[in-house]
């Protein structure tokens, strides 16, 4: 019998498909992780364009293109007001192989990861698969992590803490000065501060910063992807950026493991990142206007629910029973211990779903929630 790795051995497949699954096929689903928009055709042509043209039938730099990377770090410049070196980005599989290869980078064997609870599921299991302890820490309220539990939460054994805002699965935004905090602590601490920011460009109420700005010590990197922004999640195109010496220690990992980034996907996402931003303010539109819409139903239904200030999740509190009575009416919705113990009686309700579906989803959630009371 072959012997399995004890790493690979502590993390399970995503409890998340088992709710899918269980949902019919005409099931409304409101479980998923990914915008219901197109990718813009901007960037589907750059890659129709580079596949036809024969650019992508070689390996690019294991970096990814120097273009994809000056994209990158110009999008910097606009967004985030940060200056990067393309030479200290690299393009990744997704955020998920950003994720990955910070931890691997940087993570010993028993040593602790600070993240979010509830947090996106791959904090847990890519610490486990790093050798690491994870070290889930519970919200405030309205479930933004408060950096004095992040820094109570350090030891000497603390490898890294992540931050991610706006944030799946809670849509909470961080405040800028929780931002600056969380730069101070990496830097007091000297711990990694990983940024989780692929929802960036999605946030309603308050603004996106990100501790990089206020790192000067070179103790934050940022992972991002076209994902998110840009209806991009089957390209798999993420990247990471920091200082020159992680990146180089981020490269190894990544070197080995990929190569490079899928190559029509590097051309996709620089043409996404240089072209037209219009998409990516028409989503944050429709999704505001659904979450709105989503939030009067909450109130209707007398479901307190911290508002979501970002990203396309909501986390109402759910009397008991009411995921089980919502799935089997036909609206698939995830359980909040899904995203960690804290989640346990909330809900996650995804609203990238069209306005249309989202209120006949309210009305099945309302006839639900009658039925639990
Ligand atoms: N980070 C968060 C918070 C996410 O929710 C996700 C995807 O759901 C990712 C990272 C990974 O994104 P990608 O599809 O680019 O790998």
């Amino acid at each position: 019998m072959t012997e399995f790795s004890s790493r690979v051995e502590q993390v399970s497949i995503s409890g998340i498909r088992e709710v899918f699954e269980a949902a019919g096929e005409d099931a409304i689903n409101l479980g998923l992780g990914q915008p219901d928009f197109p990718t813009p055709d901007h960037a589907r042509e750059a890659a129709v364009d580079a596949i036809r043209s024969g650019k992508v039938d070689a390996y690019t730099s294991n970096k990814g293109t120097r273009e994809l990377r000056e994209a990158i770090a110009a999008k910097h410049d606009r967004d985030n007001d940060l200056e990067v070196d393309p030479e200290d980005v690299i393009a990744t599989s997704g955020g998920s192989e950003a994720l990955h290869i910070a931890l691997e980078a940087h993570v010993n064997e028993g040593e602790e990861v600070v993240f979010p609870d509830p947090g996106f599921v791959s904090y847990d299991a890519l610490t486990h698969l790093a050798g690491g302890t994870p070290n889930p820490v519970g919200l405030r309220e309205d479930l933004t992590m408060d950096p004095a539990t992040v820094e109570d939460a350090i030891t000497e054994d603390t490898a890294a803490f992540v931050v991610n805002s706006p944030a799946n699965p809670t849509g909470a935004v961080q405040s800028p000065e929780d931002m600056r905090e969380f730069a101070r602590i990496a830097s007091d601490h000297d711990v990694l501060c990983i940024s989780d920011e692929v929802y960036e460009h999605q946030v309603f109420e308050g603004e996106h910063r990100s501790p990089a700005e206020f790192d000067d010590t070179g103790n934050v990197v940022v992972v991002n992807a076209c994902s998110k922004a840009y209806s991009m999640t089957g390209w798999r195109l993420g990247w990471v950026t920091g200082s020159n010496e992680r990146i180089e220690r981020m490269l190894r990992v990544h070197q080995y493991a990929q190569a490079c980034a899928s190559a029509p996907a590097q051309y996709a996402a620089e043409a996404a990142l240089t072209g037209p931003q219009e998409p990516v303010a028409e989503m944050r539109e429709a999704f505001e206007e659904r979450r709105d819409v989503l939030l009067a139903g909450f109130e209707e239904m007398g479901l307190e629910c911290p508002t979501p200030k970002g990203a396309f999740y909501a986390m109402p509190k759910v009397p008991e029973g009411w995921v089980e009575e919502v799935i089997d009416r036909g609206v698939v919705v995830v359980p909040g211990d899904a995203f960690g113990e804290n989640g346990d009686g909330y809900a996650r309700i995804s609203y990238a779903t069209d306005l249309e579906t989202l209120k006949e989803a309210i009305d099945v959630m309302a006839e639900a929630t009658a039925a639990v009371r």
